[in-house]
């Protein structure tokens, strides 16, 4: 596993790689990372991750600084997974002194995660195009978990011809339904016997949808009655179009992304499921 700092490291070993499958992270492995680098492993002759925890995709009042970075441990994860390539860049690196470019893709950006975290977006949107132009991959690989970043990437490298293709991999749970993530450890005793609740109301959608109910608001109240239950705060509950993630008020052939964000204290949990 060549572990490499800079752009031109990248570029010099690049070619070697064949048909090469990218998985982006911000570190913190855990399994959802892993499967990942397991189904790019799959497709692809190589696979090649980057560990880069983002400053521009994180507002000020946000944890950049107390964001978890044990990168021993996930060197030794992704060794063990037989990633050819880690690229471990420097902030200084991606946003060399003089740097002044940013990416804004539109509407889709705006809602849900980009209402709440004004600029999250576009700062996710420039480094992965970043990324996308240093490590030339074949493939890159993101997790349906962060449903509006798939969408959002899908709509960046549309608009601006990037020649990837993008490939979505599911959610992978704990046994008790909480989705995996890196700030699943800032969560209290309390506030993790209680977060598996963000699943159960999905799963309470997904049964109702099952039995026939296509107004999206009484999805809505079923999951917030779920999450009501528990001291988590709501920032939202989305029903929205698969492919724009603009709210609809009734389901229709094309189906739902129903995602939520839950604050338990100063940590917030997203989750979210496919509908149709
Ligand atoms: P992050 O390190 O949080 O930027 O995540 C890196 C990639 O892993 C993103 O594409 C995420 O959507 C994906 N990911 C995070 N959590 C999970 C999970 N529980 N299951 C599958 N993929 C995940």
């Amino acid at each position: 596993m060549r572990i490499v700092r800079t752009v031109e490291e990248v570029r010099a070993v690049r070619p070697s790689l064949g048909r090469l499958g990218f998985v982006p992270t911000m570190g913190a492995l855990h399994d959802g990372h892993m499967s990942l680098v397991a189904l790019a492993a799959e497709r692809c002759e190589a696979v090649a991750a980057s560990i880069f925890v983002n400053p521009t995709q994180f507002a000020p009042h946000e944890d950049l600084a107390q964001y978890p970075r044990p990168i021993e441990a996930d060197l030794a994860k992704l060794e063990a997974a037989d990633v050819a390539l880690v690229f471990l860049p420097a902030p200084e690196t991606i946003y060399p002194s003089g740097f002044d470019t940013r990416i804004e893709v539109g509407a889709i950006a705006d809602r849900l995660e980009g209402a709440v975290r004004p600029g999250h977006f576009s700062g996710v949107a420039t480094v992965v195009a970043k990324l996308f132009n240093i490590v030339t991959p074949d493939i890159a690989f993101f997790g349906q978990k962060d449903v509006q970043q798939t969408r959002v990437i899908m709509q960046l490298v549309r608009d601006l011809d990037i020649p990837v293709e993008i490939a979505i991999g599911p959610t992978i749970r704990e046994p008790d339904g909480l989705a995996l993530s890196s700030r699943n450890i800032y969560l209290s005793t309390t506030a993790r016997a209680e977060a598996p609740a963000l699943h159960r109301g999905l799963c309470a959608a997904e049964d109702a949808y099952a039995a026939g109910t296509r107004d999206a608001n009484t999805l809505r109240q079923l999951i917030e009655a779920r999450i009501r239950q528990t001291k988590g705060v709501i920032d939202y509950v989305s029903i929205a179009d698969p492919d724009t993630l603009a709210e609809l008020e009734v389901i229709g052939a094309k189906g739902a992304v129903v995602s939520l964000a839950v604050r338990f204290g100063t940590t917030r949990l997203l989750d979210n499921v496919i509908l149709g």
